[in-house]
């Protein structure tokens, strides 16, 4: 996180300080830098020369309209996963014909509005889910331009929560069943295949899992070539990881260079991806406050003002995320290994365990790398407003992206019998 640094003791985001960000707009908070979002998405999009291809932005690793906006300007496309995140990536500007849409449970009403609007590909996880657009499409006299997400069966050597890529996996349709269900594809009458894609898992640190599963794809190509099914596009799905700790993932552009040679024999593809994590995870941190600390039985405990609620990746998948004290800590003072745990009433409300840290209550303290999943993914458990979101437009200016909930917005559409 580039942008995080130290001035005179005190953590600063650019030329702003964290303790101002905090006075200003209270905490938690999320705070995002919209320079290091441009940066990634352009380490992706200007990876590649001689090669038609489009960057589909995973809307679920944050769905902010001010993230959606800022990245359907630059030309970023959008992988969706809902009519949900449809509606705001419309909203946001994206133009429909650069949208794709994953997921496994696309319902009716989806399928129709993705279909009104126009989008560029589903992408389809399902012999079933098949049927159910060809339908649709029928009955509204459209054509559904279509993708079938193969299941590679590679091991994305990730944590077996985000590895998607496996056999067992609900994701996809199987490796085996692949040629069968384009050939059901072809005999549709409402059904256009323009493309294959995969998506093997998330937080991929080595580009070797990338590799096998792009191998396993153009198998699959060149035997739907010979059976005369021609595809437009190849989506490698998302998935390349961050550094958290200690992790060295590959550059993006590394990533589609890698991918792109592999194409070398099919010029007129267009390669897609659908990049998430990477794209937002190090732009964001989470700022929060120490309410207290409490130190029994040889624990210490630092009882911050976020929660799971507000960021449940390291509850949900043990994840590792670096807690910085605004205050710079200095050789001298006296430091506890402080399990860092939420106002949640749950014993896996624990945002970081055992950090060596030296601070008091109403303290301030920053959850790096959380602009990924964390969010997207907050939830008013425990009846808990969820944070403002803030944007750092440039080294000195921010601005609210979404508003701080307030407590009337936990009981919106609830009645008193
Ligand atoms: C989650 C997801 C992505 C994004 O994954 P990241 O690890 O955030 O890059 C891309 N495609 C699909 C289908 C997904 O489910």
């Amino acid at each position: 996180m580039d942008f995080l640094h130290y001035q005179k003791g005190h953590l600063f985001a650019n030329k702003i300080a964290i303790s101002e960000l905090a006075k200003q707009y209270g905490t938690p908070l999320y705070v995002y830098s919209a320079d290091y979002i441009t940066k990634q998405y352009l380490e992706y999009a200007r990876a590649l020369v001689n090669r038609k291809y489009l960057v589909c932005y995973a809307v679920k690793a944050n769905s902010n309209l001010a993230i959606l906006s800022l990245l359907a300007k630059l030309g970023a496309g959008f992988d969706i996963v809902s009519q949900g995140e449809l509606e705001r990536v419309l909203k946001a500007g994206a133009n429909p014909n650069k949208i794709v849409f994953s997921g496994v449970a696309k319902s009716v009403v989806e399928i129709e509005r993705a279909l009104k609007v126009g989008i560029k590909c589903f992408n389809v996880e399902s012999e079933a889910e098949l049927y159910r657009i060809n339908e649709v499409a029928k009955q509204i006299g459209k054509i559904a331009t279509i993708s079938l997400r193969i299941n590679p069966d590679v091991d994305a050597k990730t944590h077996p929560y985000i590895s998607t890529g496996l056999r067992e996996n609900k994701f996809g349709i199987s490796y085996k069943l692949a040629l069968d269900v384009y050939r059901q594809a072809v005999s549709l009458t409402n059904i256009k295949i323009v493309g294959i894609d995969c998506h093997i898992g998330s937080q991929l640190t080595e580009l070797s899992p990338f590799l096998d599963a792009a191998d396993r794809i153009l198998t699959l190509v060149a035997k739907l070539k010979s059976e005369n099914i021609h595809i437009e596009h190849i989506d490698f799905g998302g998935g390349l990881g961050v550094c958290y700790a200690d992790e060295q993932p590959p550059m993006a552009s590394s990533l589609m260079k890698e991918l792109n040679k592999k194409l070398v024999n099919y010029p007129d593809i267009e390669l897609l991806c659908e990049p998430g994590r990477s794209i937002v995870a190090n732009a964001g941190l989470l700022i929060t406050k120490v309410e207290y600390t409490k130190h029994q039985d040889g624990n210490h405990f630092a009882i911050i003002d976020a929660g799971m609620n507000d960021l449940i990746r390291p509850a949900l998948y043990q994840a590792w995320m670096n807690v910085l004290p605004e205050k710079e800590s200095q050789n001298t003072d006296e430091k506890y290994s402080y399990n860092v745990v939420g106002p949640i009433c749950e014993s896996s409300d624990v945002l970081a365990y055992q950090r060596q840290l030296s601070v008091k209550q109403d303290d301030l303290l920053v959850i790096c790398s959380a602009g990924a999943y964390g969010f997207s993914m907050a939830s008013n458990y425990n009846s808990h407003p969820r944070p403002a979101e803030v944007m750092l437009l440039n080294d000195m200016q921010h601005q609210v992206i979404r508003q701080r909930e307030s407590l009337e917005d936990l009981w919106r559409g609830e009645i008193v019998l």
